[in-house]
């Protein structure tokens, strides 16, 4: 049995019973078979289906959100935004995917000849509970825009989003089997994966998973895409708008209760602005309303299970030992973690070097681009940076040398179905969103007519 909890009232929200091999068996047929009809819609069909999967999402935003908020404690404005976003992701593909993925002529000395974007079939998607409509639909509007179909495992603790968004694509009017959610546990994930109906998986989670599910799809030649943990710098020159700065920091690591792989977590500060920096960000993050993830007015609710609450304790109390200054918050009731800024913090440290996955931040002092770049690459991470100055010409000198997937000047890291969204090192590899996202599930094919 797989059971939701509400992680802020403890109360047992719902039981699910795990599937089977037999479910499994017949989930993968139904999936099949749905596929053998829906690569052969037209993109006009999708697009429509896709349009009224948005339009299902936006009618009913409320409810959808107070499911994601009861199952992971998400605040509830938070809630509904996510869900506002996922209508805006089926919106883009539906309106996209015919040209990202029309055939392309390349000239060459064949009479004609081109690349065509084919389907691969059916694609399974693990997915993670920090944004738990959000992730899934980042994959399913352009897996099934491309002609694909999904199969969706959930993370354990969000079982019920899982249902509701099966629920979304089935009022939609797509036909059954094209999108179906799994409940299995993690132990099953191999099973699924070693099956030939599936032909290709993405996973959004830990390093540990992603690296089992990828050792799996590897020795089984099936296509994987990763997109994994990340410890984001946010680095803030003397030059840069200081309020601004601070406004856009704050959001940066603490939206989401801090749960998020593209959350600044490494706050890299230059030294000549280092005191009004910190005093304005602990103002501001003082002022961070936490409390009842239902009610509108809260910023910062609970995490989403208590273990993960007592792992960012861990991370921060070891910090401390190690010489960090705890100046904010840090004290954990359950799994409600309040607010943490630390100051003082090395390389050496678990704030900085680990991935803190909760509202806690350390604050790194710099005195030079040298440093700062130095401390930005020390991670064994890649997702993305935010770089704060006023000076546009120093932020494209020191873009070649940032690691990272992503570079956002005077804003914090996000993702928007127009960029490509996805990392390096251990951050995993492959693209998700725009044109880039869409192809990653497809057989590029090469025609050519003498
Ligand atoms: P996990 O990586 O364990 O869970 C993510 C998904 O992967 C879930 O569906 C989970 O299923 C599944 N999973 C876990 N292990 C395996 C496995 N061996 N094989 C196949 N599937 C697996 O994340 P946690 O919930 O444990 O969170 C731990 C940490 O992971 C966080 O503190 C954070 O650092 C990172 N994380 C990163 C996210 C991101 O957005 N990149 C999102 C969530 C977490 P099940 O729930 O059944 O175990």
């Amino acid at each position: 049995m797989i059971i939701s909890h509400n992680p802020y009232t403890g109360e047992k929200l719902k039981e699910h019973k795990e599937f089977t091999s037999e479910d499994i068996n017949t989930t993968l047929d139904k999936a099949t078979h749905a596929f053998s009809e829906w690569k052969q819609t037209s993109f006009s069909q999708r697009s429509g289906l896709m349009l009224k999967a948005a339009e299902e999402l936006k009618e009913n935003k409320q409810q959808y959100a107070e499911t994601i908020t009861k199952e992971m404690g998400k605040p509830i404005s938070q809630s509904i935004a996510e869900v506002e976003k996922c209508a805006w992701v089926c919106e883009y593909y539906a309106q996209h995917a015919e040209a990202q993925l029309s055939p392309e002529a390349i000239e060459t000395d064949a009479e004609d000849s081109y690349i065509n974007y084919a389907p691969l079939g059916v694609v399974l998607a693990i997915m993670p509970w920090n944004y738990p409509f959000w992730q899934v639909f980042r994959f399913a509007a352009p897996a099934l825009m491309a002609g694909n179909v999904g199969v969706l495992k959930h993370a354990s603790n969000t079982m019920m989003c899982g249902g509701k968004i099966e629920q979304v694509f089935l009022r939609a009017g797509f036909p059954k089997g094209i999108f179906q959610n799994m409940i299995i546990g993690s132990k099953k994930v191999e099973e699924v994966l070693k099956d030939d109906r599936v032909k290709a998986v993405t996973l959004t989670g830990s390093g540990p998973a992603g690296s089992a599910v990828a050792k799996t799809a590897g020795g089984l030649i099936k296509k994987s895409v990763l997109e994994l943990g990340g410890s984001n710098a946010l680095v803030v020159f003397a030059d840069a708008d200081l309020e601004a700065a601070v406004e856009n920091c704050v959001q940066a690591r603490f939206q989401n209760t801090g749960q998020s792989c593209i959350a600044g977590k490494r706050l890299l500060v230059e030294e000549k602005i280092a005191a009004d920096f910190t005093k304005l960000f602990i103002d501001k993050v003082k002022a961070l309303k936490a409390g009842d993830p239902m009610d509108p007015n809260t910023y910062i609710g609970v995490q989403a299970r208590e273990d993960l609450a007592k792992d960012l304790e861990s991370q921060v109390e070891r910090s401390v030992e190690m010489g960090a200054e705890l100046l904010l918050g840090g004290v954990r009731k359950k799994a409600f973690f309040e607010p943490a800024v630390l100051s003082g913090v090395t390389s050496e440290m678990p704030v900085f070097n680990e991935e803190t996955f909760g509202p806690a931040i350390g604050i790194t002092i710099f005195n030079s681009e040298n440093e700062a770049v130095a401390l930005m690459n020390d991670t064994q991470f890649g997702l993305g940076v935010s770089l704060f100055t006023a000076d546009k010409e120093r932020a494209k000198r020191l873009i070649p040398q940032i690691e990272d997937g992503a570079v956002f000047i005077n804003e914090l890291v996000k993702s928007d179905p127009r960029l490509p969204f996805g990392g390096t090192k251990k951050s995993g590899y492959g693209r998700e969103l725009s044109a880039f996202g869409i192809r990653e599930f497809v057989n590029v094919q090469t025609i050519y007519f003498k």
